[in-house]
């Protein structure tokens, strides 16, 4: 599931290619993704300007003019896609093709727009939401309210994660990946970021010791910022929006790297099953 650095890429992508432009049109042929009648989402989102994209954790909004916020989540295996007009049309042909890889082929959704691009959301699984808000009211969606404190948030201060910890006997990984208590962070980042931090995901939150939590802290925005930098993590189905894969899979420490030598001391990474998932730590650098 793409996490907080591969929405960050997105909405950072959108920002640049589609700010400013108007949405002229909507096809679909899975309408079940757009939670409301369809008629009604296709007229309510036809002939409005694209104001800008946002990100809270994992989840996107795309606002429009006239008060009205097109809320996607990509879930497992979506992403979006930004397309200009006959793409391939004056392609230099050293230049690769991103577009015609067999992941960013399962196009269920297509925003057309006044330029002459698409926004396009691809899908495997079909498991993707698009909700249409009121921009002032994103806060009261059932999936947002819920939402723990952003993980790049300023709020997301040492002090809170402190008050996060604090009293909570949950496995240390677990706590991290608690969309309600930290948002953002899921099950490729928390692997990282505790190798980082130098701690087993096992641990129970609250027997970290106060230098352990910072490091815990710094280890966060450290991985989380240098993802955000390469681009995210394409272990998968992720990709950014001209259908390029990420970088950080080049630089992945511990997750997916069960059999393999740690990095750092060449002790063998093992793998364990914590909370349904994949949890991959170095048993000698990680305490
Ligand atoms: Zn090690």
């Amino acid at each position: 599931m793409p996490e907080l650095p591969e929405v960050q890429t997105i909405v950072g992508d959108l920002n640049r290619k589609i700010k400013g432009d108007t949405i002229t049109g909507f096809w679909s042929d899975w309408k079940k993704t757009v939670k409301m009648p369809f008629e009604r989402f296709e007229k309510e989102i036809r002939d409005k300007e694209i104001l800008g994209a946002k990100r809270i954790g994992k989840n996107i909004f795309i606002n429009l003019a006239g008060g009205k916020t097109i809320y996607i989540h990509l879930k497992m295996t979506g992403h979006l896609l930004v397309k200009r007009k006959k793409q391939n049309a004056k392609r230099k042909t050293n230049e690769k093709d991103y577009f015609s890889d067999r992941v960013n082929q399962y196009i269920h959704h297509i925003f057309y727009l006044k330029s002459g691009r698409t926004l396009e959301f691809s899908d495997v699984r079909k498991f993707g939401k698009i909700i249409l808000a009121d921009t002032d009211k994103i806060a009261e969606i059932k999936e947002i309210k819920s939402l723990g404190v952003d993980a790049m948030s300023r709020e997301f201060t040492r002090e809170k994660l402190d008050e996060i910890l604090d009293n909570r006997k949950t496995k240390i990984k677990l706590l991290l990946m608690d969309q309600s208590k930290i948002a953002g962070i899921g099950n490729i980042y928390v692997s990282e970021i505790l190798f980082e931090a130098g701690i087993l995901p096992s641990r129970p939150a609250n027997a970290l010791k106060k230098e352990e939590m910072i490091k815990l802290y710094n280890a966060i925005k450290k991985v989380l910022e240098k993802a955000i930098k390469l681009r995210g993590t394409s272990d998968s189905d992720y990709r950014d929006t001209a259908g390029a894969p990420g970088k950080f899979q080049e630089v992945l420490k511990v997750y997916r790297r069960a059999g393999k030598k740690c990095p750092r001391c060449d002790t063998i990474i093992l793998r364990e099953k914590m909370g349904q998932r994949g949890t991959f730590f170095c048993p000698v650098c990680q305490k």
